[in-house]
């Protein structure tokens, strides 16, 4: 398969390109296209198969089609990755405009954020404590016209203790959205956040 059979927007294409992407990696072979059909994805990848883009091409692509603001919510369990997912989306946005914010603890003050959030960011990637506490704490922000939700590095996010702020965080969003989990491995914790959180996933293993 190619980007181009994939049926991606000129601007997308461009990017890939730009970027030096010749070929889909094996995981975006396999997701790009029920993504595109609007499925749910549950992607068993570990980090360095390609899984950022695989997740953040359809995405772009659905808000080309449709183009609202605050759209994907992706969550992680370090700033490091945080930081790589929003460099990944705004390298593949660049064509389209698209704005990302970065809402991680420590990082910047929360005052700076809550700036950065009133700027109604499309694309929006977050630890889950700090996004909780936006939730909680900043006048104004709210996640309930977000239409895609990224759960990356799911067996992290849950190891890591922030099962109580993940749980606010998908309270805060509506049930009708498109989401994405993606882990190295399958626990029993995995599982049971998917049977929560996923619709009849197309369920991905490379
Ligand atoms: P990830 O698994 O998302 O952390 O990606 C690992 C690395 O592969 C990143 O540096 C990406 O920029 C790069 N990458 C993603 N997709 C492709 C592709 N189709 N061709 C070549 N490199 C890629």
């Amino acid at each position: 398969a190619t980007f181009e059979s994939l049926g991606l927007s000129k601007p997308l294409l461009d990017a890939v390109e730009k970027l030096g992407y010749k070929e889909p990696t094996q995981i975006q072979q396999q997701c790009i296209p029920p993504a595109l059909e609007g499925r749910d994805i549950i992607g068993l990848a570990p980090t360095g198969s390609g899984k950022t883009a695989a997740f953040a091409i359809p995405i772009l692509q659905k808000l080309w089609d449709a183009p609202q603001g605050l759209f994907a919510c992706i969550l992680s369990p370090t700033h490091e990755l945080a930081h790589q997912i929003a460099t990944q989306f705004e390298a593949l946005g660049a064509g389209m405009g698209v704005r990302c914010a970065v809402i991680v603890g420590g990082d910047m003050d929360r005052v700076a954020q809550a700036v950065a959030l009133a700027k109604r960011p499309h694309i929006l990637v977050a630890t889950p404590g700090r996004i909780a506490d936006h939730l909680r704490n900043t006048k104004g922000f709210s996640l309930r016209a977000i239409k895609f939700l990224v759960l990356d590095e799911a067996d992290r996010l849950l190891d890591l203790d922030f099962g109580t702020h993940l749980d606010d965080v998908l309270k805060a969003m509506p049930k009708q959205r498109t989401t994405y989990l993606f882990s190295a491995t399958m626990t029993t914790k995995v599982s049971k956040l998917q049977r929560a959180s996923l619709t009849n996933p197309e369920r991905i293993e490379t």
